[in-house]
């Protein structure tokens, strides 16, 4: 039996591709518009086509025994979200109800899908628990939401069971020093940070310093991407053993940690002093998100094994190299 991972040539999919390999057949389909393929573990069989190709689906599913499917493949930027909502309606919505309607027509019954911390937009708490209200403030959220409530309604009528789990800030590096975080254009703060500090920008730009936060920057809650592989296989684990059915969880470390924190930590670590620009809000960004991931503790003894210093150092050791 194997398991498909949709989206398994980026960032989060390509670690949780290295995690699984070890222990299970893999089968990665990913179209590689932010994908790339040399992220893929080469025991993993690679497939380059479209989530929303009914064909290729429906290749895969006769070709492999596919026992459950992880998707990754979505666009992830909050700022673009707002800027081409319709892009990422097609691609994280319509793409993924057709990888649904082509698993229940296969009967492939079980998924572990990535949702996001953008679901819960500006919370009414301090720190987030999956019962705090969902209400995403910009259309990515809003996208990967949809999904979620898609998933809900399909798993009461059919012979299919999910584990939703709405990560926070992914960040770091595989330990092999084999692949971290990549993006083209990089838009996400830590490596952004690493690479001005490796000279490769020539600043950082910190968007927003009027949040009603300590320092007045955004404060997020950074996760290791390793940490969250681990989630997905304890996840899948968890259904096919009859622990868990339907579930959603929450996925961080439980320290918020402000944009000038970060910058801070990263200077600390690489011994290097940023060249910091202040500059206007990003459109959707929250103040803060912080998340409580007692629930998935619970439930399947998952807990983070990195706290934000060996985030760094990973991503710092990767990006150096
Ligand atoms: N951020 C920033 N400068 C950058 C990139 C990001 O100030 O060059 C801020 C961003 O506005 C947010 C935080 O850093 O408050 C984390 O952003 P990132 O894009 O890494 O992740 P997101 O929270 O959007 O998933």
């Amino acid at each position: 039996m194997a398991i498909l991972v949709c989206g398994g040539a980026g960032y989060i999919g390509s670690h949780t591709v290295k995690e699984l390999v070890d222990t299970y057949e893999v089968v990665v389909l990913d179209n590689l518009t932010t994908g790339f393929e040399h992220l893929v573990d080469e025991r993993a069989t690679f497939i380059q086509g479209d989530l929303g190709d009914r064909t290729v689906l429906d290749k895969i599913f006769l070709a492999h025994d596919i026992d459950a499917v992880f998707h990754f493949a979505a666009n992830s930027l909050v700022g673009e979200s707002v800027e081409k909502p319709l892009k990422y309606y097609r691609n994280n919505v319509s793409a993924t109800l057709v990888l649904l309607e082509k698993m229940v027509e296969h009967g492939v019954k079980r998924f572990i899908f990535s949702s996001t911390a953008a679901t819960y937009g500006i919370p009414e708490t301090a720190v987030i628990t999956e019962e705090t209200a969902t209400s995403p403030i910009n259309p990515y959220g809003r996208s990967k939401l949809m999904v979620e409530q898609a998933l809900a309604d399909i798993a009461h009528v059919h012979d299919f069971q999910y584990v939703v789990l709405r990560y926070f800030n992914a960040a770091g590096a595989h330990q092999s020093g084999k692949i971290g975080e990549s993006h083209d254009p990089e838009s996400h703060l830590i490596p952004i940070v690493l690479q001005h500090l490796l000279g490769q920008r020539e600043k950082i730009s910190v968007f927003g310093t009027d949040y009603a936060t300590a320092d007045g920057t955004c404060v997020r809650d950074y996760i290791h991407v390793t940490d969250l592989a681990r989630a997905h296989i304890l996840s899948y684990q968890g259904i096919a053993n009859g622990k868990i059915a339907n579930a959603t969880f929450n996925l961080g470390n439980g320290a918020g940690y402000s944009v000038n924190e970060i910058i801070k930590e990263c200077e600390r670590l690489s011994g290097k002093q940023a060249n910091i620009e202040y500059a206007p809000r990003r459109a959707g960004d929250p103040a803060t998100l912080v998340a409580s991931s007692k629930k998935i503790e619970e439930a399947l003894g998952w807990t983070p094994d990195f706290d934000l210093q060996a985030i760094i150092s990973s991503a710092w050791a990767w990006h150096s190299k």
